[in-house]
């Protein structure tokens, strides 16, 4: 089973992460049959309702049902995504009710004096209101800054593994994503099947950036070869989270009208359809073509390029990467006056908690474990009374959180041998403890 093979190296990437793996619910693609009608999800059960949104107060929604039945639901009960979805059309209504208000012609003059808002800060807005990004802009750049963690789960679904964890990303500041407000059409434009193999080529409306989907060695389409996730991303060497392809599972937070993300040479990358749902005809080697509304932008593809194959707009390559860009930000530093640490792989069930791996005296230079590693640190006792990893059993439907702890500890720990376990563990390092952290991640049986 994957999940047994594939965990010791969940440890490797690094020994202080602050990421967790959301558990989101991502299944809310709208109904093919009635175009308003959408999935609820409750958080805790996982059950579904199929309902179009009739409207929400007092920390209800109310939803018609595809039978014609009005129910109303606990917002508070939804997975976060229905949440930010119900949000965001709270929000919409009120803009339009807003902007139904007769303007005075006075006021026309002021508005007219404050600069505009760009397009493009439009597909950024949503997620600048849920606080997932943040963006300026100056003459010639957008600027967008953000962590680089999505608001779904992430690394589910990969059959090839990269053994890297997400780490957040210092896209901020002087280090956030620069992408021109006006973009100029390329004298030689560059083929990302030849160019830019290292690095971002866009930035998804999260504030993910999107690198080529063909890999670093220059052919392996990483979504063909397994390596990417559910939402087409996964982490790099920097534990940097990004997508390989267009992240369309977007559509449905910026609106089905609008890009999706935007390419760093400043033209935007649209879904699958055009914003009115028409079919997309006539697109060039980039996945990209001119039309009277948009003018030239990129399109999302379910094949290679995925989106866009290459740049239309000027940009500079040095090092086989769009330049400047951001870089990623490295495994962090253990705390000073770290002598050791220790690593707990545990889990609660309902009745008890449970100890699957637990690794003790790991000396402070380390920071990493290659896998299958049984010679760093002293290996405690398991659940089974054995020093060593027994493997997670995951009994029965429904998702089990597992947790990987790492303690960075003032000094080397000293504990009976036959009664090393994590309870004795927890106990002895409870004066010691400069700083931990904990990685949640999900298992879900398919059958
Ligand atoms: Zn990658
Ligand atoms: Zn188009």
């Amino acid at each position: 089973m994957m999940f047994q093979n594939n965990f010791r190296w969940l440890i490797i990437a690094s020994l202080f992460f602050s990421g967790t793996v959301s558990r989101a619910h991502e299944g809310h693609e709208y109904g093919p049959a009635d175009p308003s009608v959408r999935v609820w999800t409750f958080a805790d059960t996982g059950a579904h309702i199929h309902g179009a949104y009739v409207g929400s107060r007092d920390g209800k929604v109310q939803v018609r049902r595809t039978d014609g039945t009005v129910i109303s639901l606990e917002i508070e009960k939804l997975t976060i995504l229905d949440q930010k979805w119900i949000e965001r059309k709270v929000a919409q209504v009120k803009e339009i009710n807003e902007n139904t208000t007769p303007i005075h012609s006075e006021v026309k003059l002021v508005v007219a004096n404050v600069p505009s808002k760009p397009e493009i800060a439009e597909t950024f807005e949503p997620f600048a209101k849920l606080n997932a990004v943040k963006y300026r802009q100056d003459e010639n750049f957008f600027y967008v800054e953000s962590n680089s963690m999505p608001d779904h789960r992430m690394m589910v679904g990969i059959t090839a593994w990269q053994q890297q964890v997400p780490i957040p990303q210092p896209y901020f500041g002087d280090n956030a994503w620069r992408i021109p407000l006006e973009p100029v059409v390329a004298k030689n434009p560059l083929s990302a099947k030849s160019h830019f193999f290292r690095g971002a080529i866009a930035l998804a409306a999260n504030g993910v950036p999107i690198f080529n989907p063909i890999k670093n060695d220059g052919r392996t389409d990483t979504l063909l070869a397994g390596e990417l996730d559910e939402f087409g991303g996964h982490c790099g060497r920097g534990d940097d989270y990004h997508y390989h392809i267009a992240p369309t599972h977007l559509q449905e937070i910026v609106g089905k009208d609008r890009p999706i993300a935007y390419a760093l040479d400043g033209y935007p990358i649209y879904g699958y359809t055009e914003p009115d749902g028409s079919e997309v005809q006539g697109l060039d080697e980039f996945n990209g073509h001119s039309t009277p509304q948009l003018g030239y932008h990129y399109h999302a593809t379910r094949k290679y390029p995925y989106l866009n194959g290459g740049f239309h707009g000027e940009v500079k390559e040095v090092d086989g990467q769009v330049d400047p860009q951001p870089r990623a930000g490295g495994v962090r530093e253990a705390p000073a006056g770290t002598k050791s640490f220790a690593i707990s792989l545990w889990h609660t069930a309902p009745d008890q908690e449970k100890s699957y791996w637990l690794i003790y005296n790991i000396p402070a230079t380390a920071n990493h474990l290659v896998k299958n590693d049984k010679t760093t640190g002293t290996v405690g006792l398991n659940d089974k009374k054995r020093a060593s990893y027994d493997p997670m059993c995951s009994k029965g439907p429904g998702a089990k959180t597992y947790h990987i702890s790492v303690y960075a500890l003032s000094s080397e720990v000293e504990l009976a041998k036959g009664s090393d376990n994590r309870a004795a563990l927890l106990k002895a390092i409870k004066g010691i403890t400069l700083a931990e952290k904990t990685l949640d991640f999900v298992y879900e049986r398919t059958k």
